[in-house]
């Protein structure tokens, strides 16, 4: 039998079992390094499939390592089931209805995302069970995807060194491939301690730990003038040292965000940062702390593994979706800001050119936009494919210009359309492990690709090496 049909047969004939995981962690909604229900329930679901399941794995509680089989090659899926804070949403509507202020939801899709990876490995599982592949397949339960990379600790602990090939995919409004190039990213916690004392009695027995924090903004929002133009700073004060004016503050912290194209060129830019904390302290007589709590890598495309997906992703499309889903999209189309719909029309433009008004009338875009995604954010999958020939995909779960890491994603990420999205993407996830655990040159093309692209270049040492997953 074709092996394309066999493994959408074996994700079909489950559907309803990735559903209800899927639904679980959409409820469950538990952001960075609390997911205790989401890795159990995959944990447990995975074993009852037969995995051999490791919960609990590079310091890090909700991350695990499932696998079955064994011996070459070892194919990797890459899952994730963190949620973003505050984010809180009620499914189906297309207003912003919080199921409980100020509580967390999911609002990246990582709901759908992880239990696809998960289904594809179950499918893969079958086979390897019938005798039909040889070797391992693996999934690996990623916490902390968001804000935390969770993935770099895994990476740290070697869990990713006898791994021949990573496949992962991420839920979106567009069915793309993704090739090079997420930005590397670093955060870092700058705390400031000064010396209290009354504002006005005594202003010249205080050292301001505010006025540090200030002044290093300013400091490296002038430094944004003589940087590379990719780069991205960003900042949160997340301490002013409280709400009285007239008392000196002793204590504030920022925390930095700091991005760009290549993990080095992130390393540099943080020491500039640290430079900006540093005169900071110096000018206002305080001292300053500098914890860095986390390093994603930029993506290391694959041109191998994507011309994979490009192929297999055009024998899964178009998704037939019934006139019910087609009419759900457009209400959520109907619950977007007018500059988000200025960035659909300037996306139609691009991919359409003079039938972009034909594509815009589509609210599902079900058709595999041409050439490479490239993203202008970050991901902890890029610090895998350092170390793993990795790729990554996205499919269309959400309603053409839904935006990113907002409320209309959680809206989304139960309905029947979302659920298509997933069960695609396990499809595709699967067939592309068949090719490469049934072509042992493939597998050495992805590898020597990955080598060529590094040009000896060593994995970069960004993580700071004491330092734990944590919970800020
Ligand atoms: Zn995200
Ligand atoms: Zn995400």
């Amino acid at each position: 039998m074709d092996h394309f049909k066999e493994l959408s047969d074996i994700i079909e004939a489950k559907k309803e079992e990735f559903f209800d995981l899927s639904d679980k962690i959409w409820g469950f909604a538990e952001s960075r390094f609390q997911e205790f229900e989401s890795s159990k329930l995959d944990a447990a679901y995975l074993e009852s499939q037969g995995f051999k399941v490791k919960l609990g794995v590079a310091d890090e509680d909700t991350a695990l390592v499932a696998e079955y089989g064994s011996g070459k090659p070892v194919i990797g899926f890459l899952g994730e089931y963190d949620a973003l804070s505050g984010l809180s949403q009620q499914a189906d509507v297309a207003e912003h209805v919080p199921i409980q202020a100020g509580c967390d939801g999911h609002g990246c899709g990582h709901n759908l995302l992880g239990t696809a990876d998960l289904a594809a490995a179950v499918a893969v599982k079958e086979l390897i069970e019938q005798g039909k592949l040889k070797g391992t397949v693996r999934f690996y339960g990623c916490p902390a995807e968001e804000n935390a990379a969770g993935k770099s600790f895994m990476v740290r602990a070697g869990l990713f060194d006898d791994c021949d090939i990573c496949l992962t995919w991420h839920p979106g409004w567009m069915n793309q491939v993704n090739g090079n190039g997420s930005l590397a990213n670093i955060r870092v916690f700058y705390t400031f301690h000064g010396l209290s004392s009354h504002a006005a009695g005594a202003p010249h027995l205080g050292r301001s730990a505010l006025d540090a924090v200030e002044l290093m903004d300013v400091g490296v929002n002038y430094m944004r003038e003589h940087m590379i133009d990719e780069a991205r700073i960003h900042y949160a004060i997340i301490n002013t040292g409280g709400t009285a004016p007239n008392v000196v503050q002793s204590e504030a912290q920022v925390l930095y965000a700091i991005r760009a194209p290549r993990v080095g060129q992130v390393m540099e830019l943080f020491d500039r940062v640290s430079d900006c904390a540093r005169g900071a302290a110096l000018m206002t007589g305080t001292r300053v702390d500098i914890k860095q709590v986390s390093a994603c890598y930029d993506c290391i495309g694959n041109d191998v593994i994507a011309g994979r997906f490009m192929e297999n992703m055009d024998k899964l499309l178009p998704i037939d979706y019934t006139e019910e889903e087609l009419a759900y999209a457009k209400k959520f189309q109907g619950a977007i800001t007018e500059l988000d719909r200025a960035s659909l029309k300037n996306a139609a433009k691009r991919i359409a050119g003079k039938d972009a008004a034909k594509l815009l009338e589509q609210p599902i875009w079900n058709f595999r936009v041409p050439g490479y995604a490239k993203s202008g954010g970050s991901t902890d999958v890029g610090n895998v494919s350092w170390v793993v020939p990795t790729a990554q995909f996205g499919i269309a779960t959400l309603a053409a210009g839904t935006p990113g890491h907002a409320w209309q994603v959680v809206a989304q990420g139960k309905g029947s359309v979302a659920k298509k999205g997933m069960l695609t993407a396990a499809k595709l996830l699967a067939v592309t492990a068949f090719d490469f655990f049934t072509d042992e040159k493939l597998v050495q093309a992805a590898k020597d690709e990955l080598a060529q692209r590094l040009e000896g270049e060593t994995v970069p040492d960004a993580l700071p090496r004491d330092l734990k997953p944590m919970i800020w």
